[in-house]
């Protein structure tokens, strides 16, 4: 069976021009040669430091921008090769939720409006049956129809995103892309939003490619997570695998860096040292040398693929002879 999304080799860099005659003086390789598959009613997260071409690669799958190379299969139908009427048509299927869900919206649309838009757009509900689906999506969002006639500025940013979510499963989408979704959200409101849109997917079905740099968030609502490294893939496995035991040298750098509980008392062994590269001028090689503790000559020269190692897939020359990850850095807890 076909899965439900197959990204196949997407990549999206961006020219870059400088001077009065604008001409292109570089790119920034924001995605390079990114390959997965979602199925139906699954969480793909993926993580990264910022400037890592996470959120390009959730909006080019999603075609919110061109792509410049590869494919992305909706049940079997490239995104990429779609003419512009049958992408509109396409886009009932796929949906995003943003970080700040109304940055981009008119301010003065009433949640009402703000959540008809996508269903007259697609002509999917008029009149009554408008209203019925607009009340469904409310309640599904955890809102109620007093919500409806309300404008999100009036909300908390937990509702505010309630809003953006009710929105998004309006057309019943099978696939939503959640760029951050909880990042400017309480930690007490995250895990509230977090559970939502798991008990939306057990219910719809709907799968999720989940974008977050928050690794607490994503090993609580993952299936799979793939790390990515400077436009590219480094790691990917199941994600109970994933944090269990985490392959690549990067991953185990963003899992021992990551914000302990605070009653652990436990401190990182392996920080994080330096900063990330420019994706204008990735190093050659792998890409994460300069930062490895564990680099050795080829890998300033030979760029690692992604391959399989056990259960996952990793990107790193040596990932079968590192060390083990000393156990007090182990993300095992929580
Ligand atoms: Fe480190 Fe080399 Fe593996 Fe890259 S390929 S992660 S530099 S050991
Ligand atoms: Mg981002």
């Amino acid at each position: 069976n076909a899965p439900l999304l197959s990204v196949e080799k997407l990549t999206k860099h961006f020219p870059v021009r400088r001077g009065l005659l604008r001409r292109v003086t570089g790119a920034v390789q924001a995605v390079t040669d990114i390959s997965f598959t979602l199925e139906a009613g699954e969480t793909l997260a993926i993580v990264g430091e910022s400037g890592c071409g996470k959120s390009t690669a959730g909006r080019t799958i999603l075609r919110l921008q061109e792509p410049t190379g590869g494919r992305a299969l909706l049940n079997g139908r490239d995104i990429f090769a779609l003419s512009p009427a049958e992408l509109r048509a396409a886009r009932r299927e796929m949906q995003m939720i943003f970080q700040d869900p109304f940055g981009s919206l008119n301010p003065r649309m009433t949640v009402r409006e703000v959540i008809a838009e996508p269903l007259r757009l697609h002509g999917m509900a008029s009149g009554a049956a408008l209203d019925r689906r607009i009340d469904e999506v409310l309640s599904m969002a955890g809102l109620s129809s007093w919500h409806a006639g309300r404008y999100p500025h009036e909300f908390s940013g937990g509702q505010r995103q309630r809003v953006g979510i009710a929105r998004a499963l309006a057309t019943n989408p099978r696939l939503i892309v959640c760029d951050e979704p909880v990042s400017a959200l309480d930690v007490s409101i995250q895990a509230q939003i977090v559970n939502l849109l798991q008990d939306l997917q057990a219910e719809t079905g709907v799968a999720y490619v989940f974008i977050s740099h928050d690794l607490a968030v994503v090993r609580h609502i993952a299936t799979r997570v793939a790390v990515m490294y400077l436009g590219r893939i480094v790691e990917m496995a199941e994600a109970s695998q994933l944090f269990a035991d985490p392959r690549h040298p990067y991953t185990r750098s963003l899992i021992a860096a990551a914000p302990r509980p605070v009653a652990s008392g436990r401190v990182p062994q392996v920080p994080l040292k330096g900063e990330t590269a420019s994706a204008m001028a990735p190093p050659p090689g792998c890409a994460f040398h300069p930062r490895c503790p564990f680099a050795q000559d080829r890998c300033r020269t030979d760029r690692p693929e992604l391959r399989p190692v056990g259960d996952d897939l990793v990107a790193c020359h040596f990932a079968e002879s590192l060390p083990p990850m000393p156990k007090e850095t182990a993300g095992d807890e929580s």
